[in-house]
């Protein structure tokens, strides 16, 4: 465990972002803000990622995350890139409300993804890149963008994580006025698709080569620099990543909301999150996002829109690699979104040997969930805890519809074929397998409205009993009964607009 002070910073380092030459970023120091109080910190990540924060002193954090004060070895930079939102490119993008304040080797790196981790801090101030807006985020959208981090990581989907949040007296205007707060975000890399996309389309071409190359030296060590084809198997990686990614979304129900492609991490991270959603009941044309008219990023759009917007990367990177492979490394994204997601829910089902008809079987019961209106995550939970034999006595009869009693006979005979002999045995590994792939405990959208305005309150502690749930969602917690349970009609369905 290293302290902040003592962590390994890359500012001299060759392969730093900083270095990477002025184009993409511009020094910009935070804007502190007025009476800030930390409301968590999430030590069980800093132990992860072996930085010792439990012997920080309270007041540096503060001061570190309200904006009053950098380390000597930090660098704030604003960083650099465009994008296509809705489909439009739009050149003028860039951190608007955010900083990344360093680069570290963690000390920890040898039990994680990656060597080097960076310290991002959101709602820091205005930036060259604020345009309209006034670089900060609001209370709401930072326990949001904190729990769900630490939801991503416990149903291990790959994701920005976050390790301290604060608020202050500061005050924002949005929908109505509130309060600016910050949050303290990690992760291996800050940079995404638009980073090329602006480099591209401003023909900084030398620029675009020594970007690809930061990212392979840094997250892609299995790529050899020195080969002649290393761009195509960085756009291969980059390809491979978002599609196992965005599979992991489908197989969990997770909208995203605004999948521009300033919002795409290069290492397929779930990033920026803004108005993101579990579904609750099983809809697969679910818009999260009310501003989202057009339905561009409903749930069922997602795993299109990865493809588009690896296209677009591709484009991006029509200098470096051939249309050949760019069109060969596009090809296989299909592919790999459709087995990652089957492996997935063959597992959430308790499938075991592969079966003619277990393709069918699973879709089937997704189209009755949707006509019947079933919650998604809580009717695969009850699947799980049930036992075999009582299914028509309770599922059935909660569900109390003859479709789903009749699929559930052939799910019952299917489950036979893996699980035939010794029933009560068998029945609980099948269980167990898949208890340990269909969370209890998710963050949805009325759970984490509670959770807002109990911090609004100045109750912090929930977000510390959130953490715990979330951290292994699989399992039973001793936290209040209605976390795992659907919501209500009323509860049901909220939409959010990007306005954090
Ligand atoms: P987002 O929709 O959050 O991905 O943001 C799109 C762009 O708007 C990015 O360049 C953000 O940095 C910028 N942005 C979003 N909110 C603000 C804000 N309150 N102040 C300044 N820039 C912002
Ligand atoms: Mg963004």
């Amino acid at each position: 465990m290293k302290s902040l002070a003592q962590l390994e910073y890359l500012h001299d380092h060759p392969y730093s972002y900083a270095k990477l030459g002025a184009s993409l970023s511009t020094p910009v120091m935070p804007e502190p803000l007025t009476h800030p109080y930390l409301i968590h910190i999430n030590q069980s990540l800093a132990k992860r990622l072996g930085v010792d924060l439990l012997n920080t002193e309270q007041e540096l954090l503060t001061s570190l995350l309200a904006g009053s004060e950098v380390l000597p070895n930090w660098q704030p930079l604003a960083m650099k890139y465009t994008g296509h939102q809705f489909g439009q490119y739009n050149p003028d993008l860039g951190d608007g409300r955010g900083l990344l304040l360093a680069e570290f080797i963690a000390p920890n790196s040898a039990d994680l993804d990656s060597k080097k981790w960076d310290f991002h801090l959101k709602g820091s101030g205005q930036t060259p890149y604020s345009r309209n807006g006034d670089g900060r985020a609001v209370i709401r959208s930072t326990v949001r963008e904190y729990l769900i981090s630490a939801a991503m990581q416990g149903l291990r989907i790959p994701t920005t994580q976050a390790l301290a949040m604060l608020g202050s007296t500061t005050l924002v205007q949005r929908e109505e006025t509130e309060c600016a707060a910050t949050l303290l975000r990690v992760a291996p890399s800050h940079i995404r698709f638009g980073h090329f996309e602006y480099l591209f389309y401003s023909g900084q071409d030398q620029q675009l080569k020594l970007l690809a190359e930061h990212v392979m030296h840094w997250h892609m060590p299995e790529i050899d620099l020195n080969a002649p084809d290393k761009y195509e198997q960085f756009f291969a990686q980059v390809v491979s990543r978002t599609a196992n990614t965005i599979a992991q979304w489908h197989a969990y129900g997770f909208c995203h909301g605004v999948m521009n492609t300033d919002n795409m991490s290069i290492l397929g991270l779930t990033f920026d999150y803004g108005p993101f959603a579990f579904l609750d009941t099983y809809q697969p044309n679910y818009i999260c996002n009310h501003s989202d008219y057009s339905g561009r990023y409903a749930f069922d759009e997602q795993p299109g829109i990865g493809q588009w917007n690896l296209s677009a990367l591709g484009y991006a990177l029509s200098k470096l690699i051939d249309t050949d492979a760019i069109e060969t490394a596009l090809h296989r994204y299909s592919s790999i979104v459709q087995s990652e997601y089957r492996r997935l829910m063959r597992a959430r089902f308790g499938l075991i040997s592969e079966q003619d008809g277990d393709p069918e079987l699973i879709n089937e019961c997704l189209f009755l969930m949707e006509k019947l209106e079933l919650d998604y995550h809580y009717t695969l939970r009850c699947l799980s805890e049930i036992d075999c034999r009582n299914w028509h006595s309770d599922l059935a009869h909660d569900i109390n519809n003859a479709e789903f009693s009749e699929w559930l006979t052939r799910y019952q005979a299917r489950l036979s074929v893996d699980y035939i002999h010794d029933h009560d045995n068998k029945d609980k590994q099948r269980q167990q397998a898949m208890q340990a792939v269909n969370p209890k405990y998710l963050l949805r959208t009325h759970l984490a409205q509670e959770a807002i305005t109990l911090v609004e309150n100045g109750q912090y502690d929930v977000i510390e009993q959130w953490l715990k749930v979330l951290e292994n969602p699989f399992i039973a917690h001793d936290c209040p009964p209605h976390w795992s349970q659907p919501p209500s009609n009323e509860q049901k369905g909220h939409c959010l607009s990007c306005s954090s």
